[in-house]
């Protein structure tokens, strides 16, 4: 038996363009027995229906009572760039200045509908920072300005994980789970494809001249500031451990068993040893099962390279290296300002593009409350994050649409059975000819009236997006 959910409405419930000018509620009957008509074999007993009327609303409330009208001129003020001429002349700290909009990806699939999403957000945000200071130079503003805004780089980068777990190579021993990256096993590379094919077409989708770059985790974990964050997170590794891992109350910090073809890694770091001397550069034991403790010092930036961490260590890791970065160039520039070499010096600000799933809780307690006791333990303070979230894709009861990894094998045999099933994969969506673009016309719409962005969609509201566009298209052809 099938179960399986639907909710009604005339644009989306056919490819017959006609019944459009039927109001459902007169045809009910009719359109549940095309519906059941159109499906591979469902029990009709198991299926359940929703009859709505269609309208989207989108009610102010909190964010998008505040932002619905500024919204990308109050992120660029969060980063604290220049909106206008007396911002620019209280700052003189950089003759130039980088933006850079991160992304992140687990490649351990075909990026479904939400990751698209995120992507395209971020280039959209990217495209209208630098539309807005293109309005801003053909106002009333100094040369000064006018020259900062001519340098200023605004860049998309996708961080990929491919620290994330491949589940098809892990263990689990004497009550303790280790796992193999996907950087060891090399397994993202069947999916890295689809990651570049979205992040070409969402650069070209905005006009082509948004520059993007695709990293790893190497990438993050050789930043001349890791060691000194590794240091200050090891020295309050007791507090973390329990407020970041609740369950194991363990930091999630990993390293690959460097035995030639081993590479495992014990995943919520239970089984490590921890050891800081007096100028507080730790040197950190970690467990293979196979091959025993190997050991790892801060003091060797290769060392710390080769670190992994879990989720919410990965985000404050990388919220401290990316805050401590727009310091240290910050200060660079100001410096070089003071004795006249500030033309090579260029300040990089950060923010973040991603899921709304981690606002909240997860934001508040396991990044934002860290930060300022990171800072007292020894760190320093840094910039606040600037994050935008992407709104989510839910499924028909309210729930995240998940990467199949996270859910029974057969969820969402529904969608499948009710052609939706384009949604959880890009590359099923481009095997059933849907053009992923139309989700990157939709999310423009959202940044347009952008209290569209402080809300959900579910799987059905973006079918009919995506049907309302295929009638669209039948019609002008
Ligand atoms: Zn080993």
């Amino acid at each position: 038996m099938s179960w399986g959910y639907f909710t009604l409405h005339k644009s989306c419930l056919t490819t017959d363009c006609s019944i459009a000018s039927r109001s459902p509620t007169e045809n009910i009957g009719r359109i549940i027995s095309e519906l059941c008509n159109a499906l591979p074999p469902v029990d009709p007993q198991a299926l359940c229906f929703a009859v709505h009327d269609g309208k989207v609303h989108n009610p102010l409330g909190a964010g998008s009572y505040i932002f619905e009208k500024v919204y990308v001129p109050s992120l660029v003020r969060f980063m604290d760039l220049p909106l206008d001429e007396s911002d620019f002349t209280s700052r003189k700290r950089a003759t130039t200045s980088t933006a850079i909009i991160h992304i992140g990806a687990q490649p351990n699939n075909s990026p479904h509908a939400g990751t698209i999403i995120v992507f395209a957000l971020a280039f959209l945000i990217a495209r209208d920072i630098k539309k807005l200071y293109e309005e801003l130079r053909k106002g009333d503003i100094s040369e000064e300005f006018k020259s900062w805004i001519d340098d200023i780089g605004i860049e998309v980068r996708l961080d990929l994980v491919d620290t994330a777990p491949d589940n098809r190579s892990g263990c689990f021993l004497q009550g303790i789970a280790y796992q193999r990256s996907q950087r060891h096993t090399q397994a993202y590379h069947s999916y890295l494809p689809d990651y570049e094919e979205i992040m070409r077409s969402a650069a070209d989708f905005v006009g082509g001249d948004i520059p993007y770059k695709i990293f790893t985790q190497e990438n993050l974990t050789t930043m001349p500031s890791i060691p000194r964050i590794i240091n200050a997170i090891v020295k309050d590794r007791k507090r973390l451990g329990n407020e970041l891992a609740p369950v194991s109350h363990s930091l999630a910090m990993r390293c690959a068993c460097p035995h030639q073809g081993c590479g495992l890694a014990e995943k919520h770091g239970r089984m490590n040893k921890y050891l800081v001397d007096a100028s507080g550069v730790a040197t950190i034991s970690f467990h293979c099962p196979d091959h025993g403790d190997h050991t790892i010092t801060t003091s060797n930036p290769a060392d710390v390279g080769r670190l992994e961490f879990n989720t919410p260590l990965r985000n404050l890791v990388r919220a401290e290296a990316f805050g401590i970065h727009t310091i240290n160039s910050r200060e660079a520039a100001h410096n070089a300002l003071a004795v006249g070499e500030g033309e090579k010096i260029c300040e990089y600000v950060h923010m973040r593009v991603t899921g709304s799933d981690y606002a909240g809780m997860y934001s508040e307690q396991l990044l934002f409350r860290q930060l300022p006791l990171l800072s007292a333990s020894g760190l320093g303070a840094i910039p606040t994050p600037v994050i935008a979230y992407a709104p989510l894709v839910l499924d028909w009861a309210g729930s995240k649409l998940s990467k199949s990894l996270y859910v029974k094998e057969g969820a969402y045999k529904y969608l499948q059975e009710a052609g939706m099933g384009y949604l959880l994969s890009f590359a099923d969506m481009k095997e059933s000819g849907r053009d992923h673009r139309i989700l990157f016309g939709e999310v423009a719409r959202w940044l347009e009236d952008p209290k569209k962005l402080f809300r959900s969609y579910t799987v059905n509201y973006l079918h009919r997006v995506f049907e309302d566009q295929r009638c669209k298209d039948t019609k002008d052809n």
